[in-house]
């Protein structure tokens, strides 16, 4: 979608939590089934293409040692961010890249956003929230999962909206393997927010349109914040836009960086 702009995690992927090694005394002879968390981790080792040399673990580590290289502080973010595999969520002749800072194509014309970006725009999205909110958020723009599953990281509750059919399909079955219980995929059109789990703490959106509709605004919870890209119309192109609801329910709108973000488009194909 988009251009411009230690510790492991305890929440976000869901086989982290559980122990699911046999005790001493349930350990059997035979053990047909290995336990499910070293399955896991050897499934992302293979999936890990060997062009890249290394395991996923430490390009990703590198990559967050970029971020915080670039300014990025929010410790919710870069937890976030150091537990997805972000490789999971591009084609495998694209693998190898997946922990550049770079965008790369998803199909049908979109693409998953610079891991900085990603991080920028979150970070931006969760200042305004106690440290300890676990928030409800709406992102506008699934595309392939990637943002979506490092938002499910560090929000109670995650609602992401497709337009696309391919890509809304796409992002399900990449996300399957993540096994996130509180992330909400919907396929339509994002332009409409999605009311029914509303109102959100943050909104985030991966496509940049004219201006803001009017249903995110209304659908952001007093004390939330909205970050999206917008058109330019002073400059040009598009910048990024955040927009505060007060406590006194009255909105606050702030210009910031100039971005690139695929247009937001009308209806779902
Ligand atoms: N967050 C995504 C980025 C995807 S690119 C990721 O991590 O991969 C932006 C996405 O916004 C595209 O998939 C595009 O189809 C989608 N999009 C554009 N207009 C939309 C709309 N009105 N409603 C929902 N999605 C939209």
């Amino acid at each position: 979608m988009s251009e411009g702009s230690g510790r492991a995690p305890k929440f976000p992927l869901r086989l982290d939590q559980v122990d699911t090694r046999p005790t001493a005394r349930a350990a059997p002879l035979l053990r047909p089934q290995r336990p499910v968390r070293d399955a896991a981790l050897d499934r992302e080792r293979r999936a890990t293409p060997a062009g890249l040399g290394l395991d996923s673990h430490s390009v990703r580590e590198r990559m967050l040692a970029r971020l915080q290289a670039e300014g990025v502080r929010d410790a919710r973010v870069l937890a976030a961010m150091r537990a997805v595999p972000r490789h999971a969520f591009v084609d495998t002749a694209l693998a190898n890249q997946a922990y550049e800072d770079t965008s790369l194509p998803i199909g049908l014309g979109q693409t998953i956003s610079k891991p900085s970006v990603v991080a920028r725009m979150i970070e931006l999205l969760l200042a305004p929230l106690p440290p300890a909110t676990r928030p409800r958020l709406l992102e506008i723009g699934t595309g392939c999962g990637y943002q979506a599953a490092v938002l499910a990281a560090l929000a109670r509750q995650v609602v992401s909206i497709e337009r696309l059919k391919p890509l809304h399909d796409k992002a399900r079955a990449n996300l399957a393997a993540q096994r996130l219980d509180n992330l909400r995929l919907v396929y339509g059109d994002g332009r409409v927010g999605h009311a029914p789990n509303a109102p959100y703490d943050g909104i985030i959106a991966a496509a940049g349109g004219e201006d803001v509709p009017s249903p995110w605004l209304d659908q952001l919870a007093p004390g939330g914040r909205l970050v999206a890209p917008m058109h330019d119309v002073r400059n040009g192109g598009q910048v990024l836009v955040v927009i505060d609801r007060l406590l006194d329910g009255a909105l606050r709108r702030a210009f910031h960086e100039p971005v690139r973000f695929v247009p937001l488009k009308s209806g779902i194909d």
